[in-house]
């Protein structure tokens, strides 16, 4: 099979698909891998590493489109790249299938469409899934960049010029990028409190040493909530939570919000009142910034500073900013979804197969996402927020 691997066009999109390491592999499975020249220079990747791996280069992304059985993309094709792509390929990637403006033109082209973000949470999906991989990186990287905005320090600090406080750090939403914000702000020594919906995260956050601030919940609302995805919560539950979490909210000088309802806009968990509560100095990252926001000031690829002195930072695509692991990781989770279907001995587009018939969006002329009856399909997540 000829397999293609072209550069990312989206403006901050720094992350390519496929890495020397996975190139390598799919090589030595004979097959054929054709690279975009440039493609990985934004993840550290030159050329030249992707030839000794055994690829060849091509100078156009048609050229490496046209006749590729196989495209790995990170962000969904467009219109003008699914023109190119040749009819009835296969494409794996990032997909944004709930606000996929070209889920037609993908079906007119009789592409084989994978959404990457479809993804089952099952353990044998695990090595494969770009949320948790992506996300993980996100976490970290938004402690950074708070650390970045702040103007304090993170630890306690006892100088012979006196001692300075810990950063309070508030966490909202424990999944996959609130764990990590939680461990990577403990590693630089603030003090951090998180918050989710779902009951099962507290035990998470106090296992990473942080303290769960719970909001309390009648035992209708913990069965409803305590799935592997977030539920749209009722009202009444919603103004319990923002009574205790604006007392928290205010206290706190880094707020981390992270919360995703899968295929809806975010919840919005801090009002522009909350807000005005806050200490001049406070930073708020919202990594939910691309699904809507979880704070009402956020504007998605903006950073803000309110009157009252707190940044409101809606830096979109944190992961892209750790482009060469966040690619390495990638990578890999597409190599590992690949081999579900090619081997050694061809491809075999087997819908039995749980994971394949979950994220196939388009085949054989026609749309899949949406049609079909599959909870896996139906029940997870919009946001591209990898
Ligand atoms: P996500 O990105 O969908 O959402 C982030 C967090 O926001 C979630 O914890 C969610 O409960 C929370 N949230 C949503 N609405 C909220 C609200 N109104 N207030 C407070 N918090 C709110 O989540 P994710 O990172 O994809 O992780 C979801 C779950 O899936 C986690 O339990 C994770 O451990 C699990 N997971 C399982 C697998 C697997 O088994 N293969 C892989 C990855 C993740």
């Amino acid at each position: 099979m000829q397999i293609a691997i072209p550069a990312e066009r989206l403006a901050g999109e720094a992350r390519v698909a496929a890495t020397p390491e996975t190139v390598k592999k799919l090589v030595a499975m004979g097959h054929t891998v054709v690279v975009e020249s440039g493609a990985g220079r934004l993840s550290a990747v030159p050329d030249a590493a992707y030839a000794e791996a055994g690829a060849s280069l091509a100078a156009s992304r048609a050229a490496a489109l046209s006749s590729a059985d196989i495209v790995l993309k990170v962000r969904p094709p467009e219109a003008d790249e699914i023109a190119e792509f040749k009819t009835g390929a296969t494409v794996v990637s990032l997909m944004n299938p709930y606000a996929n403006p070209h889920l037609a033109a993908m079906a007119a082209k009789k592409l084989s469409a994978f959404a990457m973000e479809l993804l089952p949470r099952t353990t044998r999906a695990q090595s494969m899934d770009v949320l948790s991989s992506q996300n993980n990186i996100a976490g970290y990287r938004a402690v950074l960049l708070a650390t970045h905005y702040y103007p304090r320090f993170m630890p306690m600090l006892m100088t012979a010029a006196g001692t300075v406080k810990p950063a309070r750090v508030l966490i909202m939403g424990v999944g996959v990028a609130g764990l990590q914000a939680i461990a990577t702000a403990k590693r630089l020594g603030a003090v951090v409190e998180a918050t989710d919906v779902r009951p099962s995260t507290k035990e998470q956050v106090e296992s990473l040493g942080a303290k769960f601030i719970e909001v309390p919940m009648t035992d209708e609302e913990k069965a409803a909530s305590d799935g592997v995805y977030a539920k749209e919560m009722s009202d009444d539950y919603k103004r319990r939570q923002a009574e205790l979490v604006t007392k928290h909210a205010m206290a706190a000088d880094i707020i981390i919000t992270t919360a995703l309802i899968p295929g809806k806009k975010a919840p919005q968990l801090i009002s522009a009142e909350v807000v005005r509560g806050m200490k001049p100095g406070s930073v708020i990252i919202d990594i939910a910034a691309e699904a809507g926001g979880n704070c009402a000031l956020t504007v998605p690829g903006e950073v803000s500073v309110t009157d009252n002195g707190v940044t409101v930072v809606g830096t979109t695509n944190l992961p892209a900013l750790v482009a060469a692991d966040a690619s390495n990781l990638y990578a890999r989770n597409l190599l590992t979804f690949l081999s579900l279907m090619l081997s050694k001995d061809g491809f075999t587009l087997n819908l039995e197969d749980d994971l394949l018939a979950a994220t196939l969006i388009t085949h054989d002329g026609a749309v899949r996402f949406g049609q079909t009856s599959s909870p896996s399909a139906a029940a997870q997540p919009a946001a591209t927020r990898a």
